[in-house]
């Protein structure tokens, strides 16, 4: 960490500064990028700043990683290829065959599908429920068996809010870890180990990179046993975020909070303008004060972030339609970069879930609110629901 930082220092200091104090070779403001996969040895084992092999340790992964540790609240930070990767190396560090895993039933498609394609047929069981619902989450607990609940919130792409304290209660009672996906709120926005969450996922591919221009995700903890556990994996594995994408990664936090109040806003802006639209049935936003879960998103969000979820009230065709008409938003996968993007979940990024009781509805469609004039998005988009 900085010199100059303290506990106190705020995020948004702590963006620019934490594990990215100024090179101390030449003064460089910026520290270098440690293109090297192994580092010279003073004697056998004489290890300069520890450092060895680069699966091991690379010193510019060691400062995102310190950075990201900082910005959630943890004791420890891992930094991945992807976040698939991410998620993949916590639960092999947290599960054995029989154990048992609760998830949202609006979890990221790709998040199921590992669970269920990879995990299940490991030996792991799962269970997917309402996470809002914090009865039937207690109610799908197995006593002895449920090691993980995993909740998005919000979700994806249905914005579903799951009150992070109460989950965090049952988990403990449970004695199972809760593991929070903070991808789309970013820890501006929430942060879910203050709020009694054991782990805290991310992929760093969206609003932390913030620009869509590398693939990352990240694992951060509290517990120092369980972090060793999954430093462990991320060395014995080797799905290690690569210099340069860890680089990138650090360059796209430094702006994460001016982004975020951004994409806060214009999302805000733009789902208040498109409630009552003739041609959608509703608007999935929780900074509506209708959203079911306002008051929750409310309470544990500084704001609510920059994903709209929309049912098309001319059902799959016109949604479908939307999604190919639009021109500022442009149809990809992948969210919470600089421009705004649209996406059609079925096909898209749940295309994984179909037929399962993950399936995402025929008629929504997703925007990714970027940071472009809010005019000009409220123009593209309501020029397109015309056209449809
Ligand atoms: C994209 C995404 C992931 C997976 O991350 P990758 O970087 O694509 O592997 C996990 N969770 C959420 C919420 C996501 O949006």
């Amino acid at each position: 960490m900085s010199d100059f930082l303290t506990p106190d220092s705020a995020l948004e200091t702590r963006a620019i500064h934490a594990g990215q104090g100024f090179d101390p070779a030449t003064g460089a403001v910026n520290p270098p990028v440690h293109f090297s996969s192994t580092f010279v040895q003073d004697g056998i084992g004489g290890f300069r700043g520890g450092y060895e092999y680069a699966r091991g340790g690379n010193p510019t992964r060691d400062h995102l990683q310190e950075l990201l540790a900082s910005l959630e609240g943890g004791e420890v930070a891992y930094s991945f290829a992807s976040g698939l990767a991410a998620e993949d190396a916590l639960l092999r560090a947290v599960l054995k065959p029989g154990d048992h895993v609760v998830m949202g039933n609006d979890v990221y498609g790709g998040t199921h599908r590992l669970v269920n394609r990879v995990f299940v047929p490991w030996g792991a069981h799962l269970d997917t429920v309402e996470m809002g619902d914090l009865d039937a989450v207690r109610a799908a607990v197995k006593a002895g068996q449920t090691r993980v609940l995993w909740v998005e919130t919000p979700s994806n792409p249905l914005m579903k809010v799951t009150d992070i304290e109460g989950l965090a209660a049952i988990g403990r009672e449970a004695g199972a870890i809760v593991v929070v996906d903070n991808t789309f709120a970013s820890p501006y926005l929430q942060q879910p180990l203050s709020l009694g969450a054991d782990v805290v996922v991310h992929s760093t591919t969206k609003y932390l990179g913030g620009h869509s221009d590398l693939l990352g995700g990240a694992v951060i903890l509290k517990d120092r046993e369980l972090a060793e556990k999954v430093g462990f994996i991320q060395f014995g594995v080797g799905a290690v975020s690569s210099p340069f994408d860890a680089w990138l990664t650090m360059r796209g936090i430094k702006t994460l909070p001016v982004r975020m109040d951004r994409h806060s806003s214009n999302a805000q802006t733009l789902a208040e303008r498109l409630v009552g639209h003739a041609k959608i049935d509703r608007v999935y936003y929780p900074g509506l004060p209708e959203h079911p879960g306002h008051d929750i998103a409310a309470k544990q969000m500084r704001s609510f972030g920059g994903m709209i979820s929309l049912a098309l009230s001319g059902g799959g065709a016109a949604a479908r339609t939307l999604a190919e008409s639009t021109g500022l938003f442009q149809l990809a996968e992948s969210l919470g970069g600089v421009e705004s993007l649209i996406g059609y979940p079925t096909e898209m990024t749940h295309a994984s879930v179909k037929g399962t009781a993950l399936e995402v509805p025929e008629n929504i469609v997703r925007l990714s609110v970027g940071l472009e004039n809010i005019d000009d998005l409220a123009a593209d988009l309501l020029g397109a629901l015309d056209r449809i």
